[in-house]
């Protein structure tokens, strides 16, 4: 049995003081004389708080989730829990027709969820693309053949979908009934009729709101809400935000939540594989194009810590700040149960940081990683 002492616990709607965490690889109880431990972590007055979840990251530290190499995403994954991050889901393009190298990503990612004991826990996959507007422009989906590749992903978690596609229902219905997540997003022009219709068939997420998703348009003279609009509407459709003062302005961001609350909002990084924050991948890319970026995911690693840190400053309650990167993605993607909040019977996956959310220690399901 272990326990944190000397810390302000943060639940998902309030922070307990004057009280020890006792846990062990799961929550036991928050106990005012908890006794003697075999371990005691002195908080020191710092908050502690559930794992943060980053469910839309393509690696980052220079490590990069395509790689196809178990052993460097399990680095990666490291780097991750650096950043607060206790459970997180590897982002990847997949091809509609996938290569053996788009098998050989998959696989990798799966043999590093099973034998990862260094790093975040991985808790699927995220598939972002096939099935985007920049890529299969608006192509057929047949549902009979994404079947077999449906069953052969074992770790499939999340599939970003653009509802513009001709019979991407029937694939989000396949998803929906798999028990995976159809997640509305890249798509530069989705109508309303399209966004509803994928909604009814089970799509309850969008990927990163305002980045590669249209807002109202104008058909005959009137104007009808686009994937902007519809997702801020929608109670039971969770929003994205990548949120890390380089791409939604904290104004913007007082508006999304205005809209949505904490509990709908899911934070994440769309990370990629830079090794700098902010620097390498920008320049690169501003070069290349020479115009100004508006993506985050070309402007290096940002870390859930960044993320959650830029959300508070925004003006967000702290509490509110930590659920949208803990309890909500864990409703979002389903394992509620089990992770997104210290409660008894939850796995012990918590993080130790400073007023300003600078990481002080990491642990995942009760072993301490840093
Ligand atoms: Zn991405």
């Amino acid at each position: 049995m272990k326990k944190i002492i000397n810390s302000k616990i943060i639940t998902p709607y309030r922070i307990i003081t004057g009280h020890d965490l006792i846990y062990d690889g799961q929550i036991l109880a928050i106990d005012l004389d908890s006794g003697s431990c075999d371990e005691v972590i002195d908080a020191k007055g710092c908050y502690v708080s559930p794992g943060f979840i980053d469910r839309h990251t393509h690696g980052g530290w220079g490590y990069d989730f395509s790689c196809a190499d178990a052993d460097q995403i399990v680095e990666g994954t490291r780097e991750c829990a650096k950043t607060g991050v206790t459970a997180v889901v590897p982002t990847i393009e997949f091809a509609v027709h996938p290569t053996k190298q788009d098998w050989a990503v998959v696989e990798a990612i799966e043999c590093a969820a099973d034998k990862n004991s260094k790093g975040s826990e991985i808790l699927g996959i995220h598939i972002e693309g096939a099935f985007v507007s920049s890529v299969e422009n608006h192509q057929k989906i047949h549902v009979q053949e994404m079947i077999p590749i449906l069953d052969r992903m074992k770790k499939g978690l999340v599939w970003t979908v653009d509802p513009q596609a001709e019979g991407m229902s029937d694939f989000v219905t396949e998803l929906s009934q798999r028990g995976l997540y159809a997640s509305i997003g890249h798509s530069e022009f989705c109508t309303q009729e399209n966004f509803m219709k994928c909604v009814e068939h089970g799509a309850c997420q969008v990927t990163h709101i305002y980045s590669s998703t249209n807002g109202y348009y104008r058909e005959n003279g009137f104007r009808y809400p686009g994937i902007q609009e519809l997702s801020l509407m929608t109670k039971e459709v969770f929003v994205e935000v990548l949120m890390n003062n380089h791409h939604i302005s904290p104004e913007l961001f007082r508006f999304i939540y205005h809209c949505k609350g904490s509990a709908g909002i899911v934070l994440a990084t769309d990370c990629h594989p830079r090794k700098n924050k902010y620097t390498s991948g920008a320049e690169k890319f501003e070069t290349i194009w020479n115009e100004p970026l508006h993506r985050t995911s070309w402007w290096g690693s940002p870390g859930m810590d960044d993320v959650v840190r830029a959300a508070y400053h925004a003006g967000i309650p702290l509490c509110e700040a930590v659920k949208m990167a803990t309890l909500t993605p864990a409703r979002a993607l389903g394992v509620h149960a089990k992770k997104g909040s210290i409660a008894p019977g939850k796995d012990a996956d918590l993080v130790i940081f400073d007023e300003n959310v600078q990481i002080q220690q990491v642990i995942v399901k009760g072993n301490t990683l840093l």
